[in-house]
């Protein structure tokens, strides 16, 4: 075992408490952000073509947990490519059956057509696996059901609802077009295109008897699975590779939707916000030269700014470059005795499930008994072990101190990120009337009445570091008390959508078949 060796010498430590501070969002900054937020939330909800492009979703009913039906799913935005059938039980409960299909990098940056081919071919597989050869109705989809949620007398094809997790401009429930490509998609020749249609057409290809009958976002589909199981929900977010939220709006604050009579007070429609694309221009976000060196070499640079602070495919990346920068320190190396590794010096090298897995060793989660969380040596021997193991070192260049470096930088960046979101969250209940911001435990000047004073405030939540990345509700939670207060906070009650995109996309497969949705919004909404 290499002996514990003072890194802390004075220049280092002036280095390392400067790294800290760079990283830290005190709870004025917090407060900044929110307002600036609003402030894009507006823009967005008044003209198209803002990076946060607040995009009315066309799903105007929000489910009770009462609906009925039994539906096709294919869940493309994440890591991986799902298929899932998804029976809504009507009493507020489902069963899911699905199948992950890998998405190669090939795949993501190839042609549209193929990465499309290849959804389509998924859902061939899925349905042929089911035990239906040449793509019939499966047992499983029984007519039956599909009849008890439309009017038609039968169905020659199988509904399938698309959560697509990137920003799309919705035209109605079943059309969008691509507006750009995030987390490291960038297929080609498909921005600007409806995906419905390119899903569409590489079914019809394929003489498929499968019809694209909805398209949602992610943030969508939490959202409505929240409510569906929970019997209410104001806000679906997405904490995992990407981030984004979308929430119920009145209609009338929608501007940009023009005057329709559809578009008055009190008629509401669910709105994807596109969160990750808020400031781009930095103007409040609390860059350091880490975030810039992620973002200039990042295959979306310049956009996608406060997901870059947040999500999962970025904080490993952040925090090698902060390691990165440690290890090549002047005049002298202030981690690892100067050693790298290829993997630490390789983009992409520091997965964010190793920071994860630094603060679970800190906290002691799964390795020791609760009453006994181990001493401070044994953790940090843990996290050695983990920074040994994952960033390919040598044993004898990482010294305990090192450890406890990497866990503080670790830890600095997951509360940045977790505060950060909670502008989000705060802003959301600012916009919908159901709190005040307060700056340092002081309410701003509005004194309107809360909406829905006093209830619970239904919050669906989804993604790799909600459901994962230790304590990061509670995190996200501490800052939000900070912006809304402790009375709003309390009643805010986040709840993992768990399967909400399949969930999420069979509901709104169901909203369309019911109320033959598609028509009814081209000619109130065409713009
Ligand atoms: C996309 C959003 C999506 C989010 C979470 C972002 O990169 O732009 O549409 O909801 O990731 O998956």
């Amino acid at each position: 075992m290499p002996q514990t060796h003072a890194i802390y010498a004075h220049t280092g430590e002036d280095v390392l408490s400067s790294v800290f501070q760079q990283l830290d969002v005190d709870d004025d900054r917090l407060f900044n952000i929110t307002m600036t937020f609003l402030h894009e939330m507006w823009d967005g909800l008044n003209n198209y073509g803002h990076d946060m492009a607040m995009i009315p979703t066309f799903v105007r009913s929000i489910p009770d947990g009462s609906e009925k039906g039994t539906f096709l799913a294919l869940d493309l935005g994440g890591t991986n490519l799902r298929v899932c059938e998804v029976n809504l039980h009507g009493d507020k409960t489902f069963s899911l059956r699905q199948q992950k299909y890998k998405v190669s990098d090939a795949l993501k940056t190839g042609e549209a057509t193929t990465l499309f081919d290849y959804l389509a071919d998924s859902v061939d597989a899925f349905l042929t696996d089911s035990g239906s050869p040449n793509c019939a109705l499966p047992p499983s989809l029984a007519r039956r059901n599909l009849a008890e949620v439309s009017d038609e007398e039968d169905v020659p094809y199988i509904p399938l609802g698309l959560t697509f997790s990137f920003p799309v401009e919705q035209t109605a429930l079943d059309s969008g077009k691509l507006l750009t490509w995030t987390k490291g998609f960038a297929a080609k020749n498909a921005i600007g295109n409806d995906v419905v249609k390119l899903l569409q057409d590489a079914f019809d290809r394929k003489n498929m008897h499968v019809r694209c009958v909805a398209l949602v976002n992610d943030t969508v589909g939490a959202l409505l699975s929240r409510a569906y199981t929970s019997g209410g929900c104001i806000l679906g977010a997405i904490f995992g590779t990407g981030t984004n939220g979308a929430y119920v709006e009145d209609m009338a604050s929608i501007s940009k939707l023009g005057r329709s009579a559809a578009v008055k007070e009190g008629n509401l429609m669910v709105v994807n916000t596109e969160w990750g694309g808020f400031n781009n221009s930095r103007s409040a976000l609390p860059s350091t030269p880490y975030d810039n060196k992620v973002d200039r070499e990042s295959i979306n640079p310049g956009k996608q700014a406060f997901e870059k602070f947040i999500s999962g495919m970025y904080l490993g990346e952040i925090t090698r470059n902060v390691i990165v920068s440690l290890i090549d320190a002047a005049p002298k190396p202030l981690l690892f005795s100067g050693h790298s590794s290829k993997q630490l010096n390789k983009q992409w090298g520091v997965d964010t499930a190793v920071l994860s897995e630094v603060e679970e060793a800190w906290e002691g989660i799964g390795r020791f008994a609760p009453e006994d969380t181990g001493s401070t040596a044994e953790k940090l021997e843990h996290i050695r072990d983990v920074i040994i193991k994952r960033m390919e070192l040598p044993p004898d260049s990482v010294s305990l101190n090192d450890a406890d470096v990497v866990r503080k930088i670790c830890t600095h960046i997951a509360w940045r990120a977790a505060r950060l979101s909670s502008c989000a969250v705060a802003a959301v209940l600012f916009q919908t009337g159901r709190a005040r911001l307060t700056r340092g435990g002081e309410e701003t000047k509005n004194t309107a009445p809360l909406v829905d004073e006093g209830k619970r405030i239904g919050v669906g939540v989804d993604g790799s570091l909600v459901e994962h990345y230790p304590y990061f509700e509670k995190k996200l939670r501490a800052s939000l008390r900070v912006l809304v207060g402790e009375d709003v906070e309390r009643r805010v009650d986040i709840g993992l959508a768990k399967d909400g995109s399949g969930v999420g996309a069979a509901l709104c497969a169901l909203v369309a078949y019911r109320q033959n949705m598609v028509k009814q919004y081209h000619t109130v909404y065409e713009h």
